[in-house]
């Protein structure tokens, strides 16, 4: 049996015309010959009735800090209806489907709540579908431990549940439908000339996804990974073949092709970042200073960037939401940081970047000659990051995108 596997994001189920479409897919991915095993987030986007922050919001308009095993048991619910109600529209298309939990899935977690990995599946009752000609429709983003506690995955998890499933069911694809052509060069909403990338290693969009491109979990790349099962990324509105993630193509007929790691694969941002610099000449007693900053911020579980510890200044970056509970705890060490609450970090992917000289010096130009400043940068052997004002954000991400010309094939 030839299994795929295809999610359906929030934003390719949200309604009837579209769960209507969803079905056509799957048919026709039926017609080809596919056993199909469906996976599917919850309904819409934050605001719409069953997404999963609205279910969040629910309860925490009530209690700010739910316990985490409730939590878990509303933002579960998102996926159950979404589930049911493609299961329900699949019925007046003549395929037969049944819904499936991630606990009836046989999908296992490790008990860890709100972030739950996968230990592993026992995907019995999938087969009996499969083995019957029904589709199953699993709910993504869930699981259930051991100890029969109900754990999500993380946002973004269902990606997770249908690369975990691909893995446990040996599948052809890992088809991952979204409201996006594939993975671009760029965010097309602010790059005008961002392409559509036919092919990427998992490497390159697990590079690309770490550093802020939405298009896929990274934990669902690196699953699939591991058993080299091909991921291909497709809009559910289009025709579009997406982008094909694999290491390996190889057709029936034709010598094994080997695909590489480009040398610039895009550039993503993350923003809602706040830059804090520590002058050490400034500090009285100056000794021991690391550690108290990075212990006492690390006590206050605020989470720290782009660090950059010399003798004379001390730099790291935290999300800015907690920018301010920052100031407050190096205030009790007498620690006055100069604060950048608006920034933003531009990453320069490519993993086969490592050893080619001139890369970092194309980084400067493109964006001194848009006049941006760098307020730091730091790099490993697959990225270049750039920290810049928020509001030179978006014309830093077209610069490099220029100066790589990355909008050419
Ligand atoms: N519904 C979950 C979330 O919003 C999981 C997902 O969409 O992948 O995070
Ligand atoms: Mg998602």
């Amino acid at each position: 049996m030839k299994i795929i596997v295809q999610k359906f994001g929030g934003t390719s189920i949200a309604s009837r015309d579209l769960r209507i479409r969803v079905g056509e897919i799957i048919r026709s991915t039926r017609d080809e010959g596919y056993a199909v095993v469906v996976v599917v987030s919850a309904m819409g986007r934050k605001n719409d009735a069953y997404a999963t922050d609205t279910l969040i919001n629910l309860v925490t308009d009530t209690n700010p800090n739910p316990a985490p095993r409730e939590l878990d048991l509303i933002m579960a619910c998102g996926e159950q209806i979404s589930g049911v109600m493609l299961s329900a529209q699949l019925a007046t298309m003549d395929i037969e489907s049944q819904f499936l939990t991630g606990p009836q899935a046989g999908i296992v977690t490790d008990g860890n709540f709100g972030n739950a990995h996968i230990r592993y599946i026992n995907p019995k009752k999938i087969m009996e579908c499969l083995a019957q000609g029904i589709v199953p429709i699993v709910a993504g983003f869930q699981g259930m431990s051991e100890e029969g506690e109900l754990n999500t995955l993380g946002r973004g998890g269902s990606d997770t549940t249908a690369s975990a499933l691909g893995v446990a069911l040996n599948a052809e694809f890992i088809d991952i439908f979204t409201d996006v052509e594939g993975v671009m060069t760029a965010d097309p909403r602010i790059v005008q000339n961002a392409r559509l990338l036919d092919e990427v290693t998992y490497n390159e969009i697990c590079q690309l996804a770490r550093d802020g491109a939405k298009v896929v979990h990274p934990r669902a790349i690196e699953i699939a990974m591991q058993k080299g099962i091909p991921l291909r990324v497709r809009s559910t509105f289009t025709e579009s073949v997406g982008t094909l993630v694999t290491n390996r193509i190889a057709g029936f007929d034709e010598p094994v092709k080997i695909v590489s790691d480009r040398l610039i694969t895009g550039i993503t941002y993350t923003s809602n970042i706040a830059q804090f610099k520590i002058i050490t000449s400034q500090i009285e007693n100056p000794r021991g200073l690391e550690l108290k900053i990075f212990k006492s911020l690390a006590l206050a579980d605020i989470s720290v960037d782009f660090i950059n510890v010399q003798p004379e200044i001390i730099m790291f970056t935290v999300p800015v939401e907690q920018a301010g509970k920052g100031v407050e705890v190096l205030k009790n060490l007498d620690i006055m940081p100069a604060v950048e609450h608006d920034c933003a970090k531009v990453a320069i992917v490519g993993a086969a970047m490592t050893g080619i000289p001139g890369i970092m010096a194309r980084v400067v130009e493109a964006l001194t000659e848009s006049d941006i400043q760098i307020l730091q940068s730091g790099d490993s052997y697959t990225n270049i990051w750039c920290l810049v004002k928020k509001q030179n954000m978006q014309r830093a991400v077209q610069a490099l995108h220029d100066k790589f010309e990355l909008g050419k094939k």
